[in-house]
């Protein structure tokens, strides 16, 4: 081996000429091991002054990608996201090298930035993805997007600008965010004129590494908590989006983790903002205090047993079958958000919407001091404020159904908070009109969970479930048992079905005093 491997072999001793197999042909090795080692050597050292000088692309590069433990390898979209990723970095760190080659050690210096590769996706953004909001004024959009000014300053006299100037700053930062994990989503924030203050840059950052060191944790495991199931990454860069933007000031934690759905409390931040009611023109609103975020769940499993409330509300029917699954989801957030707003508008005690986008509805929070309000099913009330809440429940519901034209579908114990001597209403996106082919049955299932929480809980002047139904409804059925009542209710609703079916239109006599109010939604 060794006398082959020498590139420059002279010919062998005599006996070896004269060899009957002839001499063994050395020409068409190039290199001796010693050379190997010290290319090899050659190319560690240079890796090494790599290193130096661009240490955070390679530890990034190095993180995910060399090790791959923490790769989620079950998607192909992921994959090949991840190899693009790793592609463009590396041609941002080539151009990280030229930058500094043609900069030197100059004052002023040419930026590159524009160039660069690495953007993070957003795969929706392929997508017909527009929602009500996106048609009318995005919030999280700058105005006049600049790029990232990279000398010490610009301007002349007094308008001069230092790169320590706060906007300067904040702009660096939001350009810095790209240098985070690949797989952590950092938005297209880095295209806009976004300014991160050195405070929010670095808790991101720090956010960012520990994100990192928590997914390593998770696969491990092999097991998520469902709240990190419903943040997925573009939920959170979502949620971080409304912190740039100044709409929220902090998302202090998580309120409750439901099948449908993940709550958080927020501050609510200090800009005022533009809100497009349903009927009137814009107005200017200034975020509450605090603020729950309800973050509708983008796994599709739970949302299934309950399609009959959307695919059957007539206000959706036209849009249910065109869309994907996902839309279906934002669906629900946008239900939720249509019928908090008729409530609000008939002055029932409700969340009050700030903000929709997608799957994520900002409300106000019922609560104080991130403290959200017990909920009815939690809180010991005197006789006096159990009969207090009792007539009051009892004047919403007929408020709910009259003046919005509504019914809860899953009024009940849970969904009422006790805040402030009162009963809040909340959990609405299941909420459908009474004309709604299973409306009236939904509305008596809340008549039940109502009349029987409050006669339970010693409320003599409680009606009962039949008399609550036609309280709420204004119908008369006179049906004295549950069987027959229900068999009464259904019977309507299938009446009103045929009616639909052969006049097009809706009976008005659920209504008690003639037409259903008329929202143009
Ligand atoms: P789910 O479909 O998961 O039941 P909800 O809308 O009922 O969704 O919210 C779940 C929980 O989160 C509620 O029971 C309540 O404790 C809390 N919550 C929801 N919205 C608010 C709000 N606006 N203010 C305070 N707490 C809220
Ligand atoms: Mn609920």
């Amino acid at each position: 081996g060794v006398a082959a491997a020498a590139p420059d072999a002279r010919p062998g001793p005599a006996w070896q000429s004269k060899c009957p197999w002839g001499a063994p042909n050395t020409t068409s090795i190039s290199c001796s091991l010693a050379d190997v080692m010290s290319e090899q050597l050659a190319k560690e050292l240079q890796l090494e002054e790599e290193n130096a000088a661009f240490p955070e692309v390679v530890a990034v590069a190095e993180g995910p990608f060399i090790t791959g433990e923490n790769i989620d390898t079950s998607s192909d979209l992921m994959l090949a996201q991840m190899l693009q990723m790793e592609f463009d970095r590396e041609y941002d760190a080539q151009l990280r090298r030229e930058e500094k080659k043609i900069n030197g050690d100059s004052k002023v210096s040419i930026s590159f930035e524009n160039y660069r590769k690495v953007h993070p996706y957003d795969s929706d953004s392929s997508e017909d993805e527009v929602d009500w909001q996106d048609t009318r004024h995005d919030p999280y959009r700058a105005d006049k997007p600049t790029t990232t000014p990279r000398r010490g300053f610009i301007g002349k006299g007094k308008d001069i600008t230092t790169k320590h100037d706060e906007v300067v700053c904040g702009r660096k930062n939001t350009a810095r965010m790209e240098n985070f994990a690949p797989e952590f989503q950092v938005g297209d924030g880095i295209g806009m004129d976004l300014k991160l203050s050195n405070q929010v840059f670095n808790a991101l950052k720090q956010h960012a590494y520990s994100e990192e060191r928590r997914s390593a944790r998770l696969h491990e495991k092999k097991e998520h908590s469902t709240a990190e199931k419903a943040v997925d990454p573009k939920t959170r860069l979502l949620l971080y989006k409304m912190v740039n933007a100044g709409m929220l000031e902090t998302i202090t934690g998580c309120i409750s983790t439901g099948k449908e759905s993940v709550v958080f409390h927020a501050y609510g931040g200090n800009v005022i903002y533009l809100t497009f009611c349903m009927r009137s023109a814009t107005e200017d609103k200034v975020i509450p205090p605090e603020c729950a975020i309800k973050v509708f769940k983008t796994t599709l499993n739970e949302f299934k047993n309950r399609d009959k409330y959307i695919k059957d509300d007539y206000r959706f029917k036209d849009r249910f079958s065109k869309l994907n699954p996902r839309k279906i989801i934002r669906m629900w957030a946008e239900k939720e958000m249509h019928n908090l707003t008729r409530m609000q508008n008939a002055g029932i005690p409700c969340p009050q919407v700030v903000l929709l986008k997608k799957h994520i509805l900002v409300m106000s929070f019922i609560g104080k001091d991130q403290i959200p309000a017990p909920k009815l099913k939690d809180v010991t009330l005197s006789s006096e404020d159990m009969k207090k809440a009792y007539y009051q429940t009892l004047n919403m519901m007929q408020q709910l159904y009259k003046e919005c034209n509504l019914v809860h579908a899953d009024l009940s114990e849970y969904n009422m908070l006790w805040h402030d001597g009162k009963v809040w209403l909340i959990d609405v996106s299941q909420s459908v009109e009474p004309t709604h082919p299973h409306g009236l049955e939904f509305l008596f299932r809340d008549c039940r969970n109502v009349a029987q929480f409050f006669q339970k809980g010693g409320v003599a002047e409680a009606l009962n479930e039949r008399e609550l139904f036609n309280a709420v409804s204004g119908l008369n059925i006179t049906a004295d048992n549950e069987v027959d009542f229900q068999a009464e209710i259904e019977a309507l609703e299938k009446m009103n079905e045929d009616h639909v079916q052969n006049h097009g239109k809706k009976l008005s006599t659920f209504s008690s005093d003639g037409d259903p109010p008329i929202f143009d939604e």
